[in-house]
């Protein structure tokens, strides 16, 4: 079959992949310049490119390491692979994963955590032992801040373990997390194998780990954003003029719905058109810092800070690109995490990139004085994710249509907003073909 794809981001990709492998003509179309969609390369003038945002992967995230197998990119060379380590910038707390089998690795983490008290390694080790049980299933789904509440979870165990995971996995405040998609997390991380939990940071830019190194008879059209679907005789045409025996539409949520609304009614199409209307977005900033020379006391590739709701505190976690990546030419980058973020606190970004970087250096103390910022780029991502909400109800890959399949991050993948859930669906997609 000849089968456009619409949306060239991770599920896009995985889904052309896929469907490429399994024998169909293969074109792919997207608005944007490059591959990678939110996870990919921004381009810059006379030094290493930067990504649109820091992303961290898990050894969790099977199907996304075996399609960079696939595609010949190693992830040994092209990951920084280390076992969990939530280790405070001011050195005040660490919980670490022991090399022992799963799940030890992860009790032993808690029992030996630095910063707590026994009494409250004592209530985490509880609420795990709580969910574990029942398959780490939650019904009904509720915010994790109520869960927590009945878990009885000390202030400690919220600030240091729940709600930094939460942030981070989530992107959802713990008010407005689902408890569900907290569980599906912990347990395909922490109850799957030890090396499920490692923490894989790319040493080269996104669209360069693997989205640029597609089959070369996978057609990729850059700079062409689809406006319109039409139904045709055994197949659809794109903008009036490409025409597809199939489609896998992989686009965020209301780019989805503008390209679906106008195809025929058919039985379920307003149900999925209002189940795409109902996510709402969650920006996530990104301040990097471009240092005039290498911090050699920070020998640590990732810290995390201490944030509170204040805005003299507003960054979640530190990467140091000089200890992640293995190319010693790279100049030496600092990344900050702000997740969740209020734009509103991000409008003046030079204030902005004061505020955190005046954080990093309080909470950095004891690795000595940052050498001196060269530069600094705030990248702030709007629609960086979707809210993980309980009662979110996500489409599934197949449509009301015939051979019109969806894919994206939002699909029905039990995962929050994440790359491997783009990866999974994009396969899953393409399955929905033929
Ligand atoms: C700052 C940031 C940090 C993140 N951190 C992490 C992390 O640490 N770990 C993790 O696992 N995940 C993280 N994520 C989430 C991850 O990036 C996403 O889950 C993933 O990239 C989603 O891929 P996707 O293909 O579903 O969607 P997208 O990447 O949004 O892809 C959709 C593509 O469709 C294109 N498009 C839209 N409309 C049209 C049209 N009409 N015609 C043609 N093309 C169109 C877009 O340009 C885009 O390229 C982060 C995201 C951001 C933004």
């Amino acid at each position: 079959m000849n089968v456009g794809v619409i949306g060239a981001g991770w599920a896009g990709l995985s889904a052309a992949i896929a469907l490429h492998d399994a024998g169909h003509d293969v074109s792919l179309y997207e608005a944007g310049p490059l591959a990678g969609g939110r996870a990919r390369r921004v381009p810059a003038a006379g030094r290493a490119p930067l990504d649109n945002g820091q992303h961290i992967m898990l050894g969790a995230y099977q199907r996304t390491l075996q399609l960079m197998r696939r595609l010949h990119r190693d992830p040994d060379s092209l990951l920084l692979q280390f076992g969990l380590k939530m280790r405070s910038a001011s050195g005040d707390f660490e919980l670490r994963c022991r090399a022992l089998p799963s799940p030890w690795h992860a009790v032993a983490a808690v029992a030996l955590a630095k910063g707590w008290h026994t009494s409250e390694k004592a209530a985490l080790l509880k609420a795990m032992a709580h969910l574990r049980p029942g398959g780490w299933k939650v019904a009904p789904d509720r915010p994790l801040a109520q869960w927590l509440d009945e878990q009885r979870q000390p202030a400690g165990v919220v600030k240091r373990f729940w709600e930094p995971l939460c942030l981070a996995a989530l992107n959802t405040p713990l008010a407005d997390a689902s408890t569900a998609m907290m569980a599906r997390v912990l347990k395909d991380s922490l109850d799957a194998g030890r090396h499920a939990s490692d923490v894989l940071i790319p040493r080269t830019d996104l669209s360069d780990l693997w989205p640029d190194h597609l089959p070369a008879d996978i057609t990729l059209h850059r700079h062409s954003p689809i406006q319109r679907i039409n139904a045709a005789p055994n197949g659809y045409t794109l903008n009036g003029k490409h025409w597809h025996d199939a489609l896998v539409v992989a686009v965020p949520p209301p780019n989805a719905k503008r390209l679906l609304a106008d195809l025929p009614a058919r039985p379920g199409t307003k149900r999925l058109l209002q189940h795409l209307d109902a996510f709402s977005p969650v920006p996530i900033a990104t301040l990097n810092l471009i240092l005039e020379e290498p911090w050699d006391a920070l020998h640590e590739p990732m810290l995390m800070l201490d944030d509170q709701a204040d805005p003299g505190r507003l960054g979640q976690w530190l990467f140091n690109h000089a200890v992640i990546s293995n190319a010693p030419d790279r100049h030496p980058l600092i990344s900050i995490v702000i997740s969740n973020c209020r734009p509103e606190n991000l409008t003046d970004r030079e204030t902005a990139g004061r505020v955190i970087l005046e954080q990093v250096c309080r909470q950095t103390a004891r690795f000595g004085p940052m050498p001196k910022v060269a530069e600094q780029m705030l990248i702030i991502e709007k629609r960086a994710t979707f809210a993980a909400t309980p009662g979110l109800t996500r489409p599934d890959n197949h449509t009301p249509w015939d051979n019109l399949a969806l894919a994206g991050d939002w699909t029905n993948t039990g995962y929050p907003a994440v790359l491997e859930g783009a990866v999974i669906s994009g396969q899953a997609a393409a399955r929905c073909i033929g």
